[in-house]
């Protein structure tokens, strides 16, 4: 089988040139010519020997994903939409502001997590994407936007957030080499401060990413309490918020930033009212010893057909963020982007075939859980 070059970190590309009979510093050149410069086909490679630029083709490939679909909004951010094969498509979104250009990546077509409020979660799951299918977002988009946007070879992605489809931390061992080729000075040489995982709470993955990759971390916490995380996000019934809790605190020492962001999707009669806020501040706060260092980030609900919720009314969401703000934890209202396109938080949806017949679950979920605004306190002891 020819291998797909943009399946392999640095590592993993130098191993695959030895077995070829290449030098370390050949997978440098390579490396560097794949990601640095966009190159596609090996014939361009003009400092790669020639014996080896002749090699290379029968043996392996830069797989690009296939585009079904490229969405241009008004506000400059641009969505694509990525054929993964068998019927699955994934989406990825370049998010252009002022001092940065943000690129959000998915890591998985569909998701098995199954969150009450996430458009991908209502599709189901069908697979995790290879390495090669998650860096081939970023290869794509940012050669795209350079010939694109710029005249130059400046670079025009300068962020990278794991917040498309899919939960990374479930497709941890092809999540992993994909962070290190985002890091890689020879690749695209992203701080660690730049790259964002972004989870539901996988806490033993939350562990090994302390060790093995530390980036910036977000955590989808949506609720103040176990009874209503359990409802919003199902993961919650296995890794609760306090075992939650504690790996964020353990993943701090390793973090490149010294807090964990929190993302808080706001949800109309929901989760959204003073006393969730003023419930969120004391579980922060008196979380460990001396509380979670944390931001907070409140997502406004982006809807999609089916889902039964709305989004917090605007009065809303800002009273919520006042109270955490005053109880000292400093929270942003995240904008929403793209929303002409369906390209904002929660609403790509590709085109997922779905295994796990998640869709059914979730309508019968629906039905039998009702909404009250539950908060729910523990017992204090006297
Ligand atoms: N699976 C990961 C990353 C992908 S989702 C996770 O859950 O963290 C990225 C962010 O978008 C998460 O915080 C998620 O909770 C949020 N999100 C999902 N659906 C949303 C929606 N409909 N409106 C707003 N935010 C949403
Ligand atoms: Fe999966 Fe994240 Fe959506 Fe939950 S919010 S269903 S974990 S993608």
């Amino acid at each position: 089988m020819t291998a797909n070059l943009l399946d392999f970190d640095l590592e993993g590309l130098a191993a695959f040139c030895e077995q070829l009979g290449e030098k370390r510093f050949r997978a440098v050149q390579l490396f560097r010519w794949i990601h640095q410069k966009g190159a596609a086909n090996f014939a361009d490679m003009t400092d790669l020997a020639r014996s080896l630029r002749e090699k290379l083709p029968g043996v392996c490939t830069i797989a690009d994903l296939p585009v079904l679909s490229r969405q241009d909004s008004t506000d400059g951010t641009i969505k694509w939409l990525f054929d993964v094969g068998d019927g699955n498509a994934v989406e990825t979104v370049f998010i252009p502001e002022d001092d940065r250009g943000t690129l959000c990546i998915s890591s998985q077509a569909g998701c098995a997590v199954g969150c009450r409020f996430c458009s991908t979660g209502h599709q189901g799951f069908s697979r995790n994407l290879t390495t090669g299918e998650i860096v081939a977002q970023l290869w794509h988009a940012e050669h795209f936007l350079r010939r694109h946007l710029k005249k130059g070879g400046e670079r025009v992605i300068t962020n990278v957030v794991m917040m498309g489809m899919g939960e990374p931390l479930q497709n941890y061992s092809a999540l992993v080499p994909a962070l290190r080729v985002m890091l890689d000075d020879h690749g695209y040489g992203l701080s660690r401060r730049r790259v964002t995982v972004s989870t539901s709470g996988v806490v033993p993955m939350i562990e090994r990413l302390a060790l093995d990759c530390p980036v910036a971390l977000a955590v989808s916490l949506h609720a103040p309490n176990d009874a209503l995380r359990d409802d919003l996000v199902p993961l919650n019934r296995k890794y609760p918020i306090a075992e939650l809790l504690d790996a964020c605190l353990r993943y701090l020492p390793a973090a490149p930033r010294d807090f964990i962001t929190f993302e808080y999707c706001m949800l109309d009669g929901v989760n959204d009212q003073p006393e969730h806020a003023r419930q969120l501040l004391e579980l922060l706060k008196g979380h460990g010893e001396r509380g979670v260092p944390c931001k907070i980030n409140l997502i406004p609900f982006n809807p999609f057909p089916d889902s039964g919720l709305t989004c917090s009314p605007r009065p809303v969401v800002l009273r919520f963020g006042q109270i955490l703000n005053e109880g000292g934890v400093v929270t942003t209202v995240r904008k929403t982007r793209g929303d002409d396109i369906d390209a904002a938080c929660g609403q790509l949806a590709g085109d997922v075939l779905d295994r796990t017949n998640a869709a059914s679950r979730l309508a019968q979920r629906r039905e039998t859980t009702a909404r009250p605004i539950r908060i729910v306190r523990k017992e204090r002891q006297a």
